[in-house]
């Protein structure tokens, strides 16, 4: 005699497959500051000493004056003028910004439960590849910097994936791993981060800075942790 219909049985399984990747931001989630400011505001402190810079080109980016590589070509630039070096950067990014407690434990549950695990950030490579270098995202979408032989800045790529762009690199990261929108979380903070939680198919806003990244997002979290516990044991079961 059968006590559980198949309609009952197969719940779990349904849970399970429901999401398999999880995408997330750096500065703000993955990355905290102890002085509120994210690397590219450390930087410009640090090297040239101007801070109103901040404020003036994220005003000129918001009012479409720059675009956004231009904006990333103005700050390293800067840096390269006054000859900023990789050992430096690395000296401010110790100093000021951290791993977040819980992020290591958070993504290796993660991925032992079998979650596909990407990055999507404005962040600049350094920051990850500093504070965890044994990540283990299979897809880092950030800003990259470019040193020569003496540890000096060089160059420059821009990421084409922040604000609105972030949507777009969570597109392109599930298609290669022909997962389906649907099946995506996005994790992050701040107001970049609003497109792309409206896409993925879960939103999870941690520690969010502004009202509107709670109003976009399914769920909020104050420790990443939370983010593995609501997947795995609320979402979906361990394998
Ligand atoms: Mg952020």
């Amino acid at each position: 005699m059968t006590l559980r219909g198949p309609h009952i049985s197969y719940e779990p399984v349904a849970a399970l497959k429901r999401y398999k990747l999880v995408a997330f931001d750096v500065d703000g989630t993955l990355v905290g500051n102890r002085s509120q400011k994210v690397v590219w505001e450390l930087f410009n402190r640090h090297f040239c000493d101007n801070e109103a810079i901040n404020q003036t080109r994220l005003k000129a980016y918001l009012a479409q004056e720059i675009t956004y590589a231009r904006w990333v070509e103005l700050d390293v630039s800067d840096w390269i003028a006054v000859g900023a070096t990789r050992s430096e950067m690395e000296r401010v990014i110790r100093q000021h910004l951290y791993l977040m407690p819980g992020a290591k434990e958070t993504v290796e549950r993660l991925r032992g439960a079998g979650y596909r695990l990407a990055v999507i950030s404005g962040t600049l490579d350094l920051t990850l590849s500093l504070l965890f270098p044994e990540h283990p995202f299979e897809e880092v979408f950030t800003n990259r910097l470019c040193f020569d032989a003496q540890g000096r800045v060089s160059g420059w790529e821009a990421t084409p994936f922040d604000m609105e762009g972030k949507a777009d690199a969570l597109v392109e990261i599930a298609a290669r791993m022909k997962i389906d929108l649907d099946a995506t979380v996005f994790v992050g903070d701040h107001i970049n981060d609003t497109h792309v939680m409206r896409r993925a198919g879960l939103a999870i806003a941690f520690q969010p800075k502004r009202d509107e990244v709670r109003e976009v997002a399914d769920h909020e979290v104050d420790d990443l942790r939370e983010v593995a516990r609501l997947l795995i044991d609320e979402l979906g079961s361990e394998r």
